[in-house]
């Protein structure tokens, strides 16, 4: 199967309306011309320096967007075009996209991630730090970001049924915090290559697919 048959699977097995993030890291700019070619026009990307020489190299009318764990100091390589950044998860970490976007004159659009899973070592906010935020208040004055919705990863595992409930609890989650935004908090990030349908019957609007589209990745040992 090639890029482009198993993109045009992915999406033929999406209803409407859940957007597919293509998610691109470790693969090639050839890899994401062919899915490109394919009408693909979101990708995802875990590191700001790959993601900025890709912007680079590839069309213009490209969404990119930054769903790995994003360091402060790195925001600035891809403030002045990413698109939508899913892994939000500090305050200090929206300060500084606030800044960064503020200097290159753009509003992005942020998810908040919130820790689900299993696993302590995930990333992510917990619900009550997160609402502790929110309580306080000092968000609604950053004028460059757009808070979109939510993000999570589910629990990496095999239970079915474990799944299901991180995908569920990341939905009453985005219901609760609904209250704090306008109209356009309607995100719900949620589902990757091996559980992105069941995301969807759970009401994911966005899918992040990697290596069932691209292939298993090579991280070359650094990873
Ligand atoms: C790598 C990655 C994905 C895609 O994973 P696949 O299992 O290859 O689909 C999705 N979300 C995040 C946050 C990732 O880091």
């Amino acid at each position: 199967m090639s890029v482009t048959d198993n993109l045009l699977a992915v999406r033929a097995a999406l209803p409407a309306g859940v957007i597919l993030v293509a998610v691109s890291k470790t693969h090639p700019a050839e890899a994401i011309a062919e899915a490109y070619a394919a009408g693909q026009r979101v990708f995802g990307e875990s590191r700001p320096q790959e993601m900025k020489a890709k912007y680079e190299a590839l069309p213009k009318d490209i969404e990119w967007h930054m769903i790995g764990h994003l360091q402060t100091n790195k925001v600035k390589y891809i403030a002045p075009f990413v698109a939508m950044v899913h892994s939000a998860d500090s305050a200090r970490l929206l300060d500084t996209i606030d800044r960064e976007a503020a200097k290159c004159g753009r509003v992005i659009d942020v998810l908040l991630e919130i820790h689900v899973a299993e696993e302590e070592s995930k990333s992510g906010w917990s619900m009550s730090e997160l609402a502790d935020y929110l309580a306080g208040g000092a968000w609604r004055g950053l004028r460059n970001v757009r808070f979109r919705g939510v993000m999570c990863i589910a629990t990496n595992t095999d239970d079915e049924w474990r799944v299901r409930r991180d995908f569920e609890t990341l939905m009453q989650y985005k219901a609760q915090l609904a209250a704090y935004f306008d109209d356009g908090f309607d995100t719900v990030s949620m589902g990757m290559s091996d559980d992105y349908p069941l995301a969807v019957e759970c009401g994911s609007t966005m899918v992040r697919v990697g290596s069932r589209i691209f292939g298993e990745r090579d991280y070359g040992g650094k990873q």
